[in-house]
């Protein structure tokens, strides 16, 4: 499949996505709280099938997926994105056992996953994380505060990364699934400018079993960034719908405001910043679908490009929203308009899963990498 156009049968979904985002996902997502799990919002993406298509399917799946969702409805796009980084790692490390009991709930929107890495003193530096696994008996204690975690405290379970061995950075991190009823485990959320829900975690010497362990003691590094390997370019992809999203609004607004004897398209300044905006969202659109399809042909470049797609699709995003916003005016900021809202989206995905400027950092090595 040549990734610089989809085949008709990818593209007619895309635009099923589309329909079904507009008639059965936007209304349930405008009856959800803001800061809160939707938890009807994620039984629909359940009972609809698209959940189920997170594990086993490809990165270009979950991308066209992400890019249409994010389209018609980002609330509906971020709870899908969600469950599949929260869950990643236990279809991709965890035992039989372990998914067994998990992924059918999560694939039904029944349990509700979260991906717990982040710290007050370990963001972009993650090897740092110092949540502790004090070994007890067969298994260890968990004692340490999680922050910025998406769908916390609300989820049911939580990938979260612990260190197993003192000193050791990245060789020393274990990943565990730890059921949110363990006890010792509490937290609260967090108000921020993003409107999916996000929390921080409180471990208090919650017990965890060789059960809970998910792929090996001391590799749980590997088990995170397989999965962030992944979800970087699907960030892009939900970027690239958000600038999609931007891009009609401002072409439809353009072509029918009324300004100085003509609509606002007739000048030149307003149809060039158009121009701008298409052909810097197509080119972000072809790296996110070429990293994704790096991704499924196990590609040896695959850091490289999903950084690169990540890092160019969340900027551009970013440029383009900003660019529609300035385009409609004063409509655009007014609380509850499209772009108001696509302006409080945009900002998140250039900080999460790798900021800006550590997607460069990787991009560099990989490069200087012989
Ligand atoms: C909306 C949202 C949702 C999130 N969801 C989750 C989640 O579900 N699970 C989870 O584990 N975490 C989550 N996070 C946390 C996120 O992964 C971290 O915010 C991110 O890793 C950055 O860490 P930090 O915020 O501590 O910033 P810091 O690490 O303190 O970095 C601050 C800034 O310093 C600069 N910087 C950092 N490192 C470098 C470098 N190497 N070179 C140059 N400049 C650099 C960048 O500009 C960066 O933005 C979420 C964050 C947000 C905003």
């Amino acid at each position: 499949m040549p990734v610089f156009s989809l085949d008709p049968a990818q593209t007619a979904w895309c635009a099923e996505l589309r329909a079904l985002a507009a008639e059965r996902l936007r209304p349930l997502a405008e009856k959800g709280e803001p800061g809160h799990v939707n938890r009807p919002l994620v039984a629909a993406l359940g009972e609809l099938g698209l959940l189920g298509r997170l594990f086993g399917a490809g990165a270009l799946e979950l991308c066209l997926m992400r890019e249409s969702l994010a389209q018609v409805c980002t609330e509906a796009e971020t709870a899908l994105a969600l469950q599949g980084l929260g869950a990643h790692p236990v279809a991709a490390s965890g035992t039989p056992g372990q998914r067994a009991r998990w992924l059918p709930e999560v694939g039904a929107g029944r349990a509700i996953a979260a991906f717990a890495l982040s710290e007050p003193g370990a963001g972009s530096d993650a090897a740092a994380l110092a949540m502790e696994a004090v070994p007890d008996g067969p298994g260890w204690r968990l004692t340490g505060e999680k922050c910025w975690i998406s769908n916390a405290p609300e989820a049911d379970f939580y990938s979260v990364f612990a260190r197993t061995t003192p000193g050791a950075g990245a060789q020393g991190v274990t990943a565990f699934l730890v059921p949110a009823d363990r006890p010792g485990l509490s937290g609260g959320p967090l108000d921020m400018l993003s409107p999916h829900p996000i929390g921080s975690l409180l471990f208090d010497g919650v017990p965890v079993g060789p059960d809970d362990v998910l792929g090996e003691v001391d590799r749980g590094f590997r088990v995170a960034m397989t999965t962030l390997n992944l979800f970087r370019p699907s960030v892009g992809a939900f970027a690239v719908g958000m600038a999609q999203a931007a891009l009609d609004a401002a072409l439809a607004h353009t072509a029918e405001r009324a300004a100085f004897g003509g609509a606002l398209k007739d000048l030149q300044a307003v149809s060039h910043q158009v121009a701008e905006m298409a052909t810097r969202t197509e080119a972000a659109r072809l790296l996110v679908y070429a990293a994704a399809a790096a991704y499924d042909e196990g590609a040896a470049d695959v850091p490289k490009r999903a950084a690169m797609a990540k890092l160019l699709a969340t900027e551009t995003a970013q440029y383009v929203v900003d660019a529609a916003v300035q385009l409609h005016g004063a409509r655009a900021l007014r609380r509850g308009h499209l772009l108001e809202h696509l302006y409080r989206e945009v900002r998140a995905p250039r900080i999460y899963e790798g900021a800006t400027e550590v997607q460069r950092t990787i991009i560099a090595k990989e490069l200087y990498a012989t």
